[in-house]
Parts: C-alpha cells; structure tokens; sequence
C-alpha cells in the first residue's frame, strides 16, 4: 500500500504517514459510503444531530493534539492552532443545532410540504490552511443533512484530518464518515466517482477543474475558492486603525488565509503617513516556529508556494516597485514580513492571489480608479473599505460576496465568494440548505 508522508515545514522531517487512497481503491469507498447512507438516512433529523454532537464532544479528548498536529503539519503558531482546534470542537453543539433547525420540513400550508432531503454521499475536498476548520465547515451540514461523507484532506495535513475523523469515528456509525486521503489524484477520482456532491475549499484552478468533472453527472457543487482581496483606504479614514488592520489582516497566518488583505489602495493624501505607520507596525512582526515566543508569522507551508511568493516579489522589483520592509528574496521556509509600494496592475502582486506575508500598496489620486482597480479581478470573495462620509458608496460598488466598512470582511451571514471566488455558498440556514436536496410534497 502506498503512503502518503507528511513533512514539517521547517526542515521537510517526516512527521507521521497514512495510507493512499488510489484510484482504484475508489469505487469500494464509495459502495461503503453509499450502504452506510440508508440507515443514516433513516435516522430522525434531530437522531442525526445528537449523534454528530455526541461524535464532536469526543474531540473534546484530543484537542491538544489537534492542535499539535495543525502546528506541526502547516506551522502555524500554537495560539492560532489552538483557537482553530477550540472553534470546532466547542461550537459543535451550537451549529449542529442550527443545520437541523434550518433542515426540518417546511409546512406550505394544509396539503403541502418542503423537506430537505439529502443528496446521498457528499466529498469533502479541503485545504491545508486552516485545516480542520475548513474540513468542518462543509462536513457538519453534509453529514446532518442524512448523507455519508468521504473527506479528502489535503496532502498537506493528513495527520490532523486522520485524527479528526478517526476520533469522530468512534461514535459515528461505521461508514457514514470516511477519510480517503492522498494528493489531487485521489481528489480527481473521488470526484469523478459515483457520488452526488462535490463540497471544495481551496484554489480557482482546482475548482475549475472540479467543475468541469462533476458536469457529465450534473453533481452537486459548493465551493469556497481563492481570493485577492482589496482594500480601499480614502483619505477620511482613521489612519492608525486603518493601518492597523492593513497590517493584521495581510499577515494573518502567514498571509495564507482566503480573505487576507491582498492589494491596498491608498489615497495620495495620506500616503506618506500611512506607508510609514504600515512599516513601523509590521516590522514588529516576527517569524519564526510555532513553539517559539513572539512569533506570529510561520514558515510557508512548502517549497513550491515559497518560490510563488518570491516570484511575485521578484516581478514588482523587476517593474519598479520600492521595497519599504524587507526584500524580493528569502531563504526557505520562512517571507519576512515585506511591504511593497508602488504596485501597479502589471504586477502579479496585483493580479494573482499571493498567499504570502506580504502588504502591498499603491496610491490612487481619484476614487474612481481605486474602485475600478479593486474591481479589475476574477476573484471577488472579500473588500474592504476605511473611510468616513462616503465609505458606504464606495463599498456598494465592490464586486464582492463579502464587504465590509472600517472592519474585516466575513463572518458575519453566509461565507460567500463572487465572481470566480466560489459557486455556492456556505453558513446560516440558506447554506445549509445546500447540502440537501429540496423535495415539495403536495399530499
Ligand atoms: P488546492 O486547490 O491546491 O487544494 C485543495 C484540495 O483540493 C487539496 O485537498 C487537493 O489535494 C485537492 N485537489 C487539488 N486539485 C484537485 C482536483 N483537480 N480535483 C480534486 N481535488 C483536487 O488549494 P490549497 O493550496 O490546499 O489551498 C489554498 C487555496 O484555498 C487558496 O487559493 C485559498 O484562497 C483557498 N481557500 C479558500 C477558502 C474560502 O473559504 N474561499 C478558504 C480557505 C482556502
């Protein structure tokens, strides 16, 4: 059987391994998954509910080590890690109860009813940057709604997946929860396999291509994909919280978050004190281990998306960019925390997602041009925008599922991309819902 390694991103040691699911292994899983989904199905809605509950109170039990392994497998620092693993285990009770409520049949009047049945065996394909969040995100309506799941974590962070489902396991009735693991190969055979939904988080590329595959059976799709999220700064704004979030919200785990800012737009007016103050806060950051102290920037999660962030480095410098902290180049693992302005549409570090810790400016003299640049993307799942008077209409404008005023975008409502930022959506009662297949009844 062959294995699939995980590797610290510090210095590649291997940090545990797990079996393959190959392709050919494929159709089994599914045949398991599917026997298993009948008695599930069969089960009450609220059955359901206190059954998973009761699955995620266990993880009660290795919530240490979850947080462990998500530090260990991607290198995030242990205080994220643990607010990762808390999130998930200790708001389980609090949605679980939420999906079956937005699940129960709907009466439309004396002969006629809406029920949200389920779709069958729902895939899980999910990403290596928050791992267990993102997993549980999508797998806690599939499995509510009375389907069987298959979660295929990324290649990245098989450890924590492994120890997730194995835990949940322990009180989920046998194959209504299973794991296939493996890189996109094993991802391309489970979507193509016989199952009814894809539920994906993770890059354009990989979504597009999903998309594509689940066409032939006209499979069920949400997905949550990348971003290159703006920020629109105006001359009105609180500078210091402006500046503030600026800094937060691009560096925020590494910059490998979905909605990290990715592109600011800066009014010329308040350029100069804002790159200064920009530089004097981020240059407080420092990178390093997830054990160490102070730290609260990682190592890149592997090589090849270290060379992508010094690709985009190395292209502004090359396009005349100035580098106000830091530099377009850096020995694996670790970006220092980098500022660049002067960044102009040309620029990669403007036109693709860039998931690195990086703040990267331009300034605009007219509004108009901030927005029309901001808007000038393929992805649109988050925008922000600081400001006074006349934030508002400027955030009416942004072509994005998520827009926020003085504040970070998301998390409040449904997580929703636009654009080519995601198809579908997940959160609240109508996210929920997605995971089901609506049926009207008239009797
Ligand atoms: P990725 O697309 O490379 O991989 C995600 C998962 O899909 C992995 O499990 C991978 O093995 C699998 N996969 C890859 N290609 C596939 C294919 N063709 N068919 C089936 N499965 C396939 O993404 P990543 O590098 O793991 O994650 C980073 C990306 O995820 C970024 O673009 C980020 O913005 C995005 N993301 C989005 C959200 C959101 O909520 N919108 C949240 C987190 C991450």
């Amino acid at each position: 059987m062959q294995t699939l390694i995980s590797y610290d991103p510090i210095n590649r040691a291997p940090l545990g391994e797990v079996p393959i699911t190959e392709p050919v292994d494929m159709p089994a899983l599914v045949l398991r998954a599917k026997k298993a989904q009948k008695p599930w199905l069969a089960l009450s809605l609220d059955e359901r509910q206190q059954k998973v509950m009761k699955a995620y109170e266990r993880l009660a039990e290795v919530e240490e080590q979850l947080t462990l392994l998500i530090s260990k497998e991607m290198g995030k620092d242990y205080r994220r890690a643990s607010y990762e693993v808390a999130g998930t285990v200790q708001n389980a009770a609090y949605f679980t109860q939420e999906i079956a409520q937005a699940l129960k049949a709907e009466s439309m009047g004396s002969n006629a009813e809406m029920q949200y049945r389920p779709l069958g065996i729902v895939a899980v394909i999910s990403p290596w940057n928050y791992p267990l969040a993102m997993a549980n995100n999508l797998l806690l309506p599939a499995l509510i709604a009375g389907n069987s799941v298959v979660l295929k974590p990324s290649e990245e962070t098989p450890l924590v997946a492994d120890l997730f489902v194995k835990t949940l396991n322990q009180v989920l009735p046998e194959n209504v929860l299973q794991i296939a693991h493996g890189d996109a190969k094993t991802g391309k055979a489970l979507v193509n396999a016989d199952i009814n939904m894809v539920a994906f988080t993770g890059s354009l590329a990989a979504g597009k291509h999903i998309m594509a595959s689940a066409a032939s059976g006209l499979k069920r799709l949400v997905m949550e994909l990348g971003g290159n999220d703006p920020l629109i700064v105006m001359a009105s704004a609180d500078i210091d919280r402006a500046v503030q979030f600026a800094v937060a919200s691009s560096f925020e785990n590494t910059g490998q978050m979905c909605t990290s800012t990715e592109r600011i737009y800066v009014d010329e007016r308040i350029a100069d004190e804002f790159e200064q103050k920009v530089v004097a806060l981020a240059s407080r950051y420092q990178a390093g281990a997830w054990d160490q102290n102070n730290v609260n920037i990682g190592p890149i999660v592997n090589p090849k998306q270290h060379a992508k962030v010094l690709s985009q480095l190395e292209d502004a410098q090359a396009k005349g960019a100035s580098f106000l902290l830091g530099k377009h180049h850096y020995a694996l693992p670790y970006i220092q925390p980098t500022v660049v302005t002067g960044i102009t549409p040309d620029m990669l570090l403007e036109r693709d997602e860039t998931f690195g810790p990086v703040v990267a400016i331009s300034r605009f003299e007219q509004l108009s041009e901030a927005i029309e640049r901001a808007n000038a993307s393929p992805y649109g799942l988050g925008a922000v925008v600081f400001g006074g008077a006349g934030a508002n209409a400027v955030a009416e404008q942004m072509e994005a599922g998520m827009v926020a005023i003085n504040q970070g975008a998301g998390g409040l409502g449904p997580w929703v991309g636009a654009k080519q930022s995601g198809f579908g959506f997940h959160g609240t009662a109508a996210g929920h819902r997605q995971f089901s297949q609506l049926r009207i009844i008239n009797k």
